[in-house]
């Protein structure tokens, strides 16, 4: 199998220099290889994403010095295939309908409402009452069971594991992220679940990320076992860093590459500030 790269954006903003790092990373992780480099536009938070973030993240890539595969996959033109991996799991009663609020769920596990998915575990309502917030239109979120999925993988739950490029065979730890949510009435579904089937789908053979998704791993190889699906060799690189030594964020609008782009600076330069080239 051709080795295959992919930087997969989400344009929800600009891209910084850490996203080219990133992106130059994957890209020259596949030509050293004569492989493949994919790049996949990754919007299915459509509250976040705006159409005219995507058009940059094409002109600054190929500002940077970069070629890709086309048509590039938009996530959002292809709900129907994630709905169908949300219907494969629903068939074998891996998720289940959470009625829950979030601030019912923070004071469940007693903690403070941030971030989407809290380390939630819970299970499904019986029928009756389930038919009942149904009947009321209350919303939902569709959860992955731990406990279901530790049942239908049996002993293979704990034997989890997957090739992190350098460091060998690790284990993956899904119980950390909880029951986590993977689709929504207003999220669609989730992007641990449009990620591994598009990995899947597009033959990703190397996933080349940043280590702030590091722990992402542990429940995106639960889905892969869950789904049948290949698994990739993992790349997490370490995040790029300001000069004050905090990680670069997307809110620093200086160090975009569209402001570098338009301030004139020479991409050659920049690869090599990179350390590449
Ligand atoms: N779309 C994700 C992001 O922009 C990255 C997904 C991935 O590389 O797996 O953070």
């Amino acid at each position: 199998m051709t080795l295959t790269t992919r930087f997969a954006p989400s344009p929800t903003g600009h891209l910084h220099l850490g996203h080219a790092f990133s992106a130059l990373n994957a890209y020259h992780y596949a030509k050293r290889a004569s492989g493949r480099f994919i790049l996949r536009i990754e919007d299915i938070d459509q509250a976040r994403c705006l159409p005219e973030f995507t058009q940059a993240i094409y002109a600054d890539l190929a500002w940077l010095g970069l070629d890709w595969e086309s048509p590039v996959r938009v996530q959002s033109q292809h709900m129907a295939d994630y709905h169908a991996a949300l219907d494969r799991l629903r068939e074998h009663h891996l998720i289940y309908r959470c009625f829950k609020t979030r601030k019912a769920i923070a004071a469940d596990i007693g903690r403070a409402p941030h971030g989407l998915d809290l380390p939630y575990r819970g299970q499904p309502l019986s029928p009756d009452q389930e038919a009942e917030h149904m009947a009321r239109g209350h919303a939902f979120a569709w959860r992955l069971s731990l406990a279901a999925a530790r049942q239908h993988l049996g002993k293979g739950f704990d034997d989890l594991t997957f090739i992190e490029d350098g460091r060998g065979v690790q284990v993956a730890r899904p119980q950390q992220a909880g029951d986590i949510v993977l689709a929504r009435k207003d999220l669609g579904v989730a992007y641990h679940l449009a990620v591994v089937v598009d990995d899947a789908l597009q033959g990703v053979t190397h996933v080349t990320r940043g280590d702030d998704l590091f722990e992402a791993t542990g429940v995106q190889r639960l889905l892969q076992a869950l789904l049948g699906l290949p698994i990739p060799t993992y790349c997490h690189h370490s995040l790029l860093s300001g000069p004050d030594g905090q990680r670069l964020a997307k809110r620093d609008r200086a160090q975009t590459l569209k402001a570098l782009r338009e301030g004139g600076m020479d991409p050659s330069d920049l690869r090599r500030q990179l350390g590449f080239d």
